[in-house]
């Protein structure tokens, strides 16, 4: 499934939205969703938004 979304979340630090471009990487998880991570603008730290 290919779907674009404008944001892929929120920091789970400071709880600002994670933009879709600040997308890093895709992995699978052991459960086999898709895991993201990215780099928050607000708080420049790699997060998993959720
Ligand atoms: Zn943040």
């Amino acid at each position: 499934m290919s779907s674009t979304t404008a944001s892929l979340g929120n920091c789970p630090e400071c709880g600002a939205e994670i933009a879709a471009a600040s997308k890093l990487i895709e992995y699978e998880r052991t459960d086999g969703t898709t895991g993201v991570y990215a780099e928050c603008d607000q708080c420049r730290t790699v997060v998993t938004p959720k």
